[in-house]
């Protein structure tokens, strides 16, 4: 028999929101890390002491998550979806009959007294140290890495950098991200971080950078910068720069500088790619902040074309040389100068040389210096602290390190895959780092 939905109009309805969310709901995972208790004290201070009460910050933050991880880009569409959803209106604190805050809300928080109060930041922040406290924060092996966010931008938008005048633009009458451009020039994390001038340069976000991944099509991008704790792959700090290895190099020693503060922890290690490996930034690891490294060293001693390279040689570092596959000695200097300014600095690289003799009469010359008529190595004042790493990469333990690094790289897949976030939907350095900042809060929980 054709069976037919029976409509009946009730009065009253008994319903609990609670019991109709899954227990395995993705809300109900980030929810318990997102514990937003003390929110309302860190900001109280940007909010007046009179007048109407305002919206509540923390169901804007809650709304905002949702945003994000359900990938809902159009904050008009958030509040629909919110007003609709019953898991949503769980997260959200909202009953069946609450009203949900309008669109424009977003807009004039975001700019006022969300940026003001830092408030993503403090958020992130309370989410880590939740989850410290719930033992998911092992603080002995840490990994860092960086991963190109495409900018809201166009390159039919943009100009070549010899037709863009910075100077030329009046803060005054400039957009919001064009004023946060200029504002961020002397800042590491953009500006500053190298006088190398990009190609073109976005008209609506000139911060984002014209940069190509893996040889692939270039593109406007910033860069998103985890450091996790490798145990459970906990995103221990963010830091959005502009895409240059510079600046995603200077934001590790910020962001490992920022939790030691923050919560007083300082890894016994650190897993980075070869794109960390400079000697600048080995001696801030090493020897300013003792970590043991697990980086691949930059090294452009290493030859590819079938000639000996610097790894072919030994360092002495008793008798101050290296010594050839010959048993030759490579020296800096091969006479007791009695003026010690004829020496080459302490501070500058040293260039070690073969005898002559000896090079002419090698059978390896061919393979060892072809075109020259000895050869030479340059041996940097923190050369030390480079076979440190090699050392360190070269021990059993690199295998284990550079496999809990790969953490790193699959918090990066799922912030692209599973989050959606392909495309940034905010502009200007502050609004990168504010999203930057959200979507961290949110992702990475085992
Ligand atoms: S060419 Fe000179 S430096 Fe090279 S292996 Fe022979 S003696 Fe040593």
């Amino acid at each position: 028999m054709l069976g037919r939905q029976k409509v009946h109009a009730r009065l009253f309805y008994e319903f609990d929101l609670e019991t109709h969310i899954p227990s395995d709901h993705l809300l109900r995972g980030i929810d318990r890390f997102l514990n937003l208790e003390g929110l309302h004290e860190e900001v109280r201070d940007f909010y007046s002491h009179t007048g109407r009460p305002s919206l509540d910050p923390e169901l804007m933050i809650r709304m905002l998550v949702i945003g994000y991880v359900m990938g809902l880009r159009s904050e008009r569409r958030l509040c629909q979806e919110v007003h609709l959803n019953l898991a949503f209106r769980w997260f959200c604190r909202l009953g069946l009959e609450d009203k949900v805050p309008d669109h424009s809300s977003f807009s004039k928080l975001r700019h006022g007294k969300f940026r003001d109060s830092d408030i993503f930041r403090v958020v992130f922040e309370h989410v880590v140290a939740q989850c410290i406290a719930h033992g998911l924060v092992g603080g002995q092996g840490f990994a860092v890495d960086a991963s190109l966010i495409s900018a809201d931008v166009q390159k039919q938008s943009s100009s070549r950098q010899d037709k863009w005048d910075a100077s030329a633009i009046d803060p005054k009458d400039a957009p919001r991200a064009v004023r946060e451009y200029l504002d961020t020039l002397d800042a590491e994390a953009f500006g500053a971080a190298t006088p190398v001038q990009p190609k073109f340069t976005a008209y609506a976000d000139p911060a984002s950078q014209w940069t190509a991944a893996r040889k692939g099509p270039a593109f406007f991008a910033y860069s998103d910068n985890y450091l996790i704790d490798t145990d459970h792959g906990i995103i221990m700090d963010v830091e959005a720069t502009r895409s240059v290895r510079q600046a995603e190099v200077g934001s590790t020693l910020t962001m490992l500088d920022r939790t030691a503060k923050c919560f007083g922890i300082r890894p016994d290690w650190l897993a980075e790619d070869t794109a960390y490996g400079s000697e600048a930034s080995l001696v801030e690891i090493v020897l300013k902040r003792k970590i043991l490294p697990f980086t691949p060293v930059i090294d452009k001693g290493e030859r590819t074309d079938g000639t000996l390279s610097r790894s072919d040689f030994a360092w002495d570092e008793e008798n101050d040389r290296y010594i050839c596959p010959e048993g030759k000695d490579l020296r800096h200097a091969r006479r007791n100068y009695s003026d010690p300014a004829r020496l080459s600095s302490e501070t500058k690289p040293r260039r070690y040389r073969a005898a002559k003799a000896d090079c002419q009469s090698c059978h390896l010359k061919a393979q060892c210096c072809p075109s020259s008529e000895t050869r030479s190595l340059q041996r940097g004042k923190f050369e030390i602290v480079r076979d440190f790493a090699r050392t360190c990469t070269a021990s059993p333990f690199n295998e284990t390190a550079m496999r809990r690094r790969k953490k790193v790289e699959m918090l990066f897949a799922h912030l692209k895959r599973i989050l959606g976030l392909t495309r940034l939907r905010l502009r200007g350095p502050l609004g990168v780092k504010d999203e930057f900042g959200l979507l961290a809060s949110s992702d990475g929980r085992d």
